[in-house]
């Protein structure tokens, strides 16, 4: 990209805020913005979390893993007694929603591949 302002030929400076990147004049008001996609959301490997054994049977784990297999506390019961079991597949931005459950729900879990973010 050329770094001089077109308005006024001063030099261009790049910024980056939130979710926005883009470049300002370091002179006049002139700027360009474009919007910055997160690298999680253009991560197109599907990531596995495996529940790793050693989870206890409480309330609250089986809540957490009813909520994330989306089925009953039946089938979260077996998911967490037949440890280590596949809990969750699918994509980075995805998995890091499952991820933010189970750390809150300090549970013992694996991500394969090695999850980056
Ligand atoms: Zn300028």
């Amino acid at each position: 990209m050329d770094n001089k302002c077109p308005m006024c030929n001063h030099e261009l400076i790049a910024f980056k805020n939130g979710s926005s990147i883009g470049v300002r004049c370091s002179s006049c008001d002139y700027s360009v913005v474009t919007s910055y996609i997160e690298p999680i959301f253009e991560d197109k490997n599907v990531y596995t979390i495996i529940l790793e054994k050693g989870n206890a049977l409480s309330k609250d784990s089986l809540k957490t893993v009813s909520g994330i297999i989306g089925k009953n506390y039946i089938a979260a019961k077996k998911c967490i007694s037949s440890a280590p079991s596949i809990l969750f597949q699918g994509y980075a931005a995805d998995v890091m929603d499952v991820k933010k459950i189970l750390d809150t729900s300090a549970m013992k879990y694996s991500i394969s591949p090695k999850f980056p973010y």
